[in-house]
């Protein structure tokens, strides 16, 4: 079911809130916005979620709430420079995301699940996953090897 869940750096310095459902299938509320990004959590193998282990979750822009540390914020864009990479500048961890896509609805943020608090672990072992071949363009299906994701 969605819920709305509280995250943060490690360093604390950046704090967000956001509605996201974590629940397996048969357990999770309709979707706010349609669509297979928002309908699980996602690892991928693309050359920069490799690098930082990014395990994320979309959530559409009316879904998430930045609460403090706008500021603290450092940002970094890549190829085309569509999506806005942030990161903490004091500890450098990578909470959240944030891009438009028309096909996925238009603004939205990638929530690193990784930096949500207070989420009990078997909740979160029971997440559903789907993986995305990044690393191929070719995000509506997995890659070939997942495990190391
Ligand atoms: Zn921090």
């Amino acid at each position: 079911m969605i819920q709305t869940r509280n995250g943060s750096c490690h360093c604390g310095a950046v704090r967000f809130s956001c509605d996201i459902d974590l629940a397996p299938a048969g357990q999770r509320s309709p979707q706010i916005r349609p669509g297979p990004w928002f309908a699980s959590t996602l690892r991928c193998n693309c050359s920069f979620c490799g690098k930082t282990r990014m395990w994320k979750n979309h959530v559409p822009s009316e879904a998430f709430r930045l609460l403090q540390g706008a500021e603290n914020l450092s940002h970094y864009r890549f190829g085309e420079g569509s999506i806005d990479h942030t990161f903490c500048r004091t500890c450098g961890v990578y909470a959240f995301v944030s891009a438009s896509e028309p096909v996925m609805g238009g603004d939205f943020f990638c929530v690193n699940v990784a930096c949500l608090d207070e989420v009990d672990p078997h909740e979160l072992a029971a997440a559903p996953i789907s993986y995305e071949d990044g690393a191929h363009d070719d995000w509506a299906n997995p890659p070939p090897i997942t495990g190391y994701l």
